[in-house]
């Protein structure tokens, strides 16, 4: 189960479902846009019990990657040395 595609496929159809129920309380129209969405979150959901949990890239030991060049940089680093931009998140 890729549980990630599962979550955001769950998100979807309930968004999806959302605008349709909105719709029904104030017809802007959305639900054009909401049956579709709502069967595409639908189908992120199926598929994502079907495939596999993809390997999460795991950085070296005491590494972590750069939030904005994904390059791997020491783990306690507050900026980075490779583009000197700051890390979000305390380090673990
Ligand atoms: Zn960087």
């Amino acid at each position: 189960m890729y549980r990630g595609l599962v979550v955001s496929g769950a998100i979807l159809a309930g968004f999806g479902v959302f605008l349709i129920v909105i719709d029904l309380y104030v017809p802007l129209g959305v639900s054009i846009f909401g049956l579709p969405i709502s069967i595409t979150g639908a189908v992120m959901f199926a598929v994502g019990f079907f495939r596999e949990e993809p390997k999460p890239v795991e950085p070296e030991p005491g590494k972590k990657f750069c939030w904005y060049c994904m390059k791997q940089i020491p783990k306690h680093a507050f900026e980075c040395p490779e583009c000197s931009l700051p890390q979000h998140g305390s380090p673990e």
